[in-house]
């Protein structure tokens, strides 16, 4: 069967010919309708990030699927069934985190991550699994059911930074968005939803560009941090009760600490390489204490994050997930999933 996988001495995705997988007792057999393609899988394919299986010199990639069961084997999934897969595996043996249904919560090395970290992903015509991993979806969300893995690392973050508030009466107002990549799109659609009176999406783009009629469309305001970079965000616009980093860039996380108002949470996603440089680390860990700001790390999601992001993506609006995947391409022409453009903001391969 067709595969789209990373050689670890090569620097592009190849097509590759694969065995078809058979499920083993107990598991389900998964043919795969879409994957999407994000950052995490740049970094992969450039070897900043990701191991291969023990016993490849390859790694199939995407951690991003939706899918139909063509082989139920005995379990209690049905035929036909659309399924979204969650991404962590126990690296051979089940350890605590598994058990418990907290994967999201393992430290490295005791977990793997399909698609990314000694496990083959999900670019492929099928894939095996075991039950538990698998959430199932209605066929309302099938077409972006795709989305439904970055949007549950935007609810486990979430989850996480507003529960670091729940000591006291917090009632936010103001949310800013660092990146509009579709991590940050995504996010900012999803506070949009959730009450938040005013939101702004924080990027490095000129106008025209789609990211930024999206940010607009939300009602949301756009900031260009090469006009108010993130430290005077406070000052040009307001403080900003939560502040979600999905840009990567390493001083944004700290910067975050000074955008934020009195009590106010910053929820860092992005994931960035060894970068140095100077800051007023006094001033910052003052900002904290006497402010009560928190800064939340958050990695991965669980099952109760994929569950809920079923639910958001099915109401998030048409328009928005139209704009925001801008290509779904076939495997035959594949390469085009990965291009990193300006007018690329989501893609998806379809098998
Ligand atoms: P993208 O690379 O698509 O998006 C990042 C966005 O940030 C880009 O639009 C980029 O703008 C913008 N950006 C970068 N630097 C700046 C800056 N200095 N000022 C303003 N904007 C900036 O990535 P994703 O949306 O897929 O993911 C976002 C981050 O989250 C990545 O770091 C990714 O690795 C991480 N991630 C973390 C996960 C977790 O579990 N914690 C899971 C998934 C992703 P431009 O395009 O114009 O360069
Ligand atoms: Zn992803």
């Amino acid at each position: 069967m067709d595969a789209i996988a990373v050689y670890d001495d090569g620097d592009d995705p190849e097509l590759i010919d694969v065995p078809r997988p058979t499920p083993a007792s107990g598991e389900v057999l998964v043919r795969v309708s879409r994957v999407g393609i994000d950052g995490t899988d740049h970094e992969v394919i450039a070897g900043e990030h990701g191991v291969s299986p023990d016993d490849d010199d390859y790694l199939v990639l995407g951690h991003e699927a939706v899918g139909v069961i063509e082989d139920a084997n005995g379990t209690a999934f049905t035929e036909g069934e659309v399924v979204v897969p969650m991404v962590r595996r126990p690296p051979g043996t089940e350890n605590e985190y598994f058990q418990r249904d907290e994967p999201d919560m393992a430290p490295a090395g005791q977990y793997h991550e399909r698609g990314i970290v000694g496990a083959h992903g999900y670019l492929c015509e099928y894939f095996t699994s075991q039950p538990e991993y698998l959430v199932s979806v209605p066929e309302s969300v099938a077409q972006y059911g795709f989305l439904i893995e970055p949007v549950s690392i935007a609810e486990k973050a979430l989850e996480h930074a507003i529960a670091s508030r729940a000591a006291f009466e917090w009632t936010p107002e103001s949310a800013l968005v660092l990146g509009n990549g579709s991590l940050g799109l995504l996010t900012l659609a999803m506070l949009d939803r959730r009450g938040f009176d005013r939101t702004y999406c924080l990027g490095r783009r000129d106008r025209p560009d789609p990211t930024i009629d999206i940010i607009e469309s939300l009602g949301a305001t756009y900031v260009d941090s090469r006009d108010t970079p993130l430290s005077r965000v406070s000052a040009a616009y307001e403080p900003m009760d939560l502040v979600f980093e999905a840009t990567g860039h390493a001083p944004h996380a700290f910067e975050t600490v000074e955008a934020l108002a009195p009590n106010g949470v910053g929820a860092l996603v992005g994931v960035p390489g060894s970068h140095q440089f100077e800051i007023d680390g006094g001033t910052l860990h003052e900002e904290l204490v006497l402010h009560n700001k928190a800064l939340v790390g958050t990695v991965n999601s669980g099952r109760p994050h994929f569950e809920r992001a079923v639910e958001t993506l099915d109401s998030l609006p048409e328009w928005l997930l139209d704009d925001l995947v801008t290509d779904v391409v076939g495997v035959d022409t594949f390469e085009r999933a990965f291009s990193d453009d300006d007018h690329t903001i989501k893609t998806a391969v379809e098998f």
